[in-house]
């Protein structure tokens, strides 16, 4: 038997259309994004990862984060997030982040748990040993002495998650302690 084009396309739209009446799908609920985050705690926030900026909404539950996802009104993203923040959950939610300082001495096998307290202390002095054991004053170029005030010893790296404000911070900072070798993530 030979089947027409016509008589082919024929029957697969009815085919399609006896599938549709079988299949019936089911109603789509128009309310279910509300009662998916019905009784939550909604916080907006920005996506930490990158200077894009993305906009956020963090639901929580009794202060236990159960949902993220993008800001509808937010107008840089205006809902989307890319594949990194669309997985920031797994970074609040996950059994192998590590929330309290993990200090491993010098010549040490083992870790020791620490303070905040005692992280920040000990980078700020070890800082300002570094700072003052390789500060340059002065420097002499084609036999005349030139003020300088450079800390060789010492680089400091930006990260693209700093806004504006922050990376002012962190110039100003790095010039204070004498840093030179100021550099930017995205160009390593
Ligand atoms: S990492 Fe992705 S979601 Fe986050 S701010 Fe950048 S583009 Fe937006």
């Amino acid at each position: 038997m030979t089947i027409s084009r016509r008589n082919f396309l024929k029957g697969g739209g009815l085919a399609a259309a006896s599938l549709v009446v079988a299949g019936k799908p089911a109603q789509a609920n128009v309310n279910s994004p509300e009662m998916r985050t019905k009784g939550l705690q909604s916080t907006t926030t920005i996506c930490p990862y990158c200077a894009v900026g993305c906009g956020m909404i963090v639901h929580t539950r009794d202060g236990k984060i159960v949902n993220i996802e993008g800001d509808t009104a937010h107008p840089i993203n205006q809902g989307s997030l890319c594949s990194k923040g669309s997985a920031l959950f797994q970074v609040a939610n996950n059994e192998r982040r590590l929330t309290r300082v993990q200090y491993r001495a010098p010549g040490s096998s083992s870790w020791e748990e620490k303070s905040w307290d005692w992280a920040m202390e000990r980078i700020a002095t070890l800082m300002k040993e570094t700072r003052d054991r390789n500060f340059v004053r002065t420097e002499k170029i084609k036999g005349k002495e030139y003020v300088v005030n450079r800390n060789d010893g010492m680089a400091m790296l930006g990260a693209a998650a700093l806004d504006n404000e922050e990376c002012y911070l962190l110039g100003k900072f790095a010039r204070a302690m004498g840093v030179g070798y100021l550099e930017h993530q995205a160009r390593i």
